[in-house]
Parts: C-alpha cells; structure tokens; sequence
C-alpha cells in the first residue's frame, strides 16, 4: 500500500517516502555506471589500435579525450534524491533538498527498515 504525502503528489519536494513512509533522504546525482564504463570500454578499444599502429599520441589523445566526455556527461546529471530505508529512487522537477549521502545515517536507517519489513 503506497502513501503519497501532498507534497509527494504535488510533485513540489520529497518529505516522506511513498514506499516505506520514512522522511529521510540523500541525494546523488542520477548516475548510470554502465554509461561512463562504456564511453572507457569503446575508448580503450579505438586507442588499443592506435597503439598497435604506433600511434601513441593519439592512444593517449582518445582515452583522455573519453575521461573528457565522462566528465561532460557527469556534469550534466540530473539530482536523485533517494530514501535511506528502502533506496527508493525520486526523479522530477521538484526541488532536491536532500543532504549529501551519509554513512553514519544509512547504518542506523537501514537495519531499521529491515527489522520493519522482515529481512533480518
Ligand atoms: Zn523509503
């Protein structure tokens, strides 16, 4: 059973988890590792027959020139914010308010919330 607070539904902020209804947030940025692995794999790979041919420079151009475009892609992330307990993730338009993720915080939500549904 899911509950939406009204500023849930409004799509305004996240004040309260719809999923586990706890009111604890962190937020990243919307990252998918898959992405930056790929842009380094098909790098890696062009550079390699760069290499092969002699041509280090230019090896060495492409694989910095994929950092160059991981970074790019990094700046442009959009901001996840994500609930402690359940790792519920939020996208939208709403204003991400969220602290930073913090360890200290995770280690007390989380066992918290699988005492709740049952895993430990
Ligand atoms: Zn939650």
């Amino acid at each position: 059973m899911l509950s939406f607070s009204d500023d849930v539904r409004a799509s305004t902020k996240v004040d309260q988890c719809p999923v586990c209804e706890g009111g604890d947030f962190y937020m990243r940025k919307d990252f998918d590792p898959k992405v930056g692995v790929t842009v380094i794999v098909i790098a890696a790979l062009i550079s390699a027959g760069f290499y092969f041919y002699g041509q280090d420079l230019i090896a060495y151009g492409v694989l910095g020139g994929a950092a160059l475009i991981d970074l790019f892609i990094y700046s442009r992330l959009k901001d996840l914010t994500v609930c402690y307990r359940c790792h519920a993730e939020f996208r939208g338009s709403f204003e991400h308010s969220a602290p930073p993720f913090d360890l200290h915080t995770a280690d007390e939500l989380e066992p918290e919330y699988e005492r709740k549904v049952g895993k430990r």
